[in-house]
């Protein structure tokens, strides 16, 4: 109440629970004598480590040249739908997996490496296996730069598209070095010059216009060009980014991938950034901790240990981490524990943070007499088109006052995916699934951020709903 009034003297009408922006925070610090220093959640996490005496900022820098050796470069695919990005992934992956006595059937564990012989040499590469910026992008914006060179698949059928743009973009703004893949030669009327001028615009030149973006002509169903493409990434990978960690050290890295399997209960893929992650190992992932249980390859091996830009998957955590989350060996198992403990508290508190400004259909009412909402924003997600409009047109006829307003923002056939909670995080919505559910990611997603999934199997359960909630939305008259 006093921190009301004092902003009702600076000409803030606040209520109890409404958020305040960052320079309203501080300008009611400077008010009341404080100065208010509005924290990231990353320099909330640095913080936390520091007091567990561990900068990793500081490792860097303190890392000597001595002690760097060459790392296999970590690789993204990007580019347009339909393009051939997971065509791609799934032809280097035959290609070039090392055959294991596990008779070299390779699992979808988020990342994998490849060899390949490149100058009388074995070298290694990592590949993302999540194709598309989406996920690139989702982790740079948690803190994880881990790519190093991307490729950029263009379908030489199609020409550059959209999300070739958009991609490009990502990767550019990254400083992430790109190879473009010109796919689908195979297809009659495919146009592999066309695509290199139309690059140009974007100012990714072939090499033989006189630039220095590789090119590389391939079929990713015919499964030709592939060796060209990989030899290319390497060539790039050495001229412009000659990537290098310390392989002598605790590690530190990224969790690219986490599920929770019945039996071997958390399962996370880490890719070691630096450093050697040995079985044993006490380690904080995100906020799960745990020592180290066991580690696998991608072809579902052994493994006792692994160096930097090598992908494994771990067990032994004590919770699911989110993709992007860093990991650190800890010197012991009480202090990964503790930095863990340290990290959730935080994790709540952002997301209670959240939540309150999220609307849902419980909390409208409220947020109407707040004054921070006026419409009812909407997203429609069911199995069938047939149904989505039916839905729609319902919900198009629930009575509505001048008060209020029912907007649909977006609808669409199919599972609830990771797009709509960010559009519903963006307009605040509520999303609405017929007959759909979202997959763990989404939910975890939705969580997180506070975003209300309803779901329903009978239409008119869903407009009993809408309506009662817009009932309480109604504002008092006075
Ligand atoms: P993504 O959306 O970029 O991951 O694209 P996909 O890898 O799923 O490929 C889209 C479609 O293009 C699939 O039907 C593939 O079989 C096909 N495709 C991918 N690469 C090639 C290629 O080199 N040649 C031909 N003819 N078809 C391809």
């Amino acid at each position: 109440a006093a921190l009301i009034t004092v902003l009702f003297r600076m000409g803030e009408m606040a209520t109890m629970n409404q958020s305040l922006d960052e320079d309203t925070f501080k300008l009611l610090g400077a008010e009341l004598g404080y100065d208010v220093q509005v924290m990231s959640a990353e320099d909330e996490d640095r913080e936390i480590l520091e007091q567990f005496d561990i900068d990793l900022d500081a490792e860097e820098a303190a890392e000597d040249d001595e002690n760097l050796v060459a790392r296999p470069p970590v690789v993204t695919v990007m580019g347009h739908v339909d393009h051939g990005k997971t065509k791609l992934l799934d032809a280097i992956r035959h290609a070039r997996v090392l055959e294991t006595e596990h008779g070299g059937i390779t699992q979808h564990i988020g990342a994998y490496q490849v060899h390949i012989d490149y100058e009388d040499t074995d070298r290694a590469i990592t590949f993302i296996d999540t194709p598309g910026h989406e996920a690139f992008t989702q982790m740079r914006a948690r803190g994880a730069d881990i790519t190093d060179v991307a490729i950029l698949v263009v379908a030489a059928d199609d020409g550059v598209m959209p999300q070739t743009v958009e991609a490009l973009n990502h990767a550019q703004s990254a400083g992430v070095k790109i190879v473009v893949a010109v796919n689908k030669i195979d297809v009659e009327g495919a146009n592999p010059a066309k695509v290199r001028a139309q690059l140009t615009e974007y100012g990714l030149v072939a090499e033989e216009y006189g630039g220095d973006t590789m090119f590389v002509d391939i079929s990713a169903k015919q499964r030709t060009g592939i060796d060209d493409l990989l030899e290319a990434v390497l060539y790039t990978s050495d001229a412009e980014v000659d990537p290098k960690a310390n392989p002598d050290r605790p590690a530190r890295g990224v969790a690219i991938e986490a599920k929770l399997d019945q039996g071997r209960g958390a399962v996370v893929t880490a890719l070691v950034e630096t450093g050697t992650l040995r079985v044993g190992d006490p380690l904080v992932v995100g906020a799960a901790h745990g020592r180290v249980r066991a580690m696998f390859d991608e072809s579902g091996a052994n493994v006792e240990e692994a160096g930097p830009s090598r992908p494994v998957q771990i067990l032994g955590m004590s919770a699911v981490p989110s993709a992007g989350d860093s990991f650190i060996v800890a010197s012991d198992d009480r202090t990964a524990r503790q930095i863990a403990d340290k990290r959730e508290a935080a994790k709540r508190a952002a997301t209670l943070a959240k939540r309150r400004k999220r609307v849902s259909l419980e909390n409208l009412n409220e947020a109407l007499k707040e004054g921070t909402v006026q419409t009812l924003n909407l997203i429609l997600k069911g199995d069938a088109s047939g149904s989505v409009e039916a839905l729609e047109s319902s919900l198009l006829e629930v009575e509505v006052s001048d008060e209020v307003q029912l907007q649909i923002i977006h609808r669409g056939v199919g599972a609830i995916t990771q797009n709509d909670v960010n559009l519903a995080t963006v307009d605040n919505a509520v999303i609405i699934g017929f007959n759909v559910r979202p997959a763990e990611r989404v939910q975890e997603l939705a969580d997180s951020e506070g975003i209300e999934m309803k779901f329903y199997s009978v239409i008119y359960k869903a407009i009993e709903d809408v309506e009662d909630a817009l009932k309480g939305m109604l504002k008092p008259i006075y």
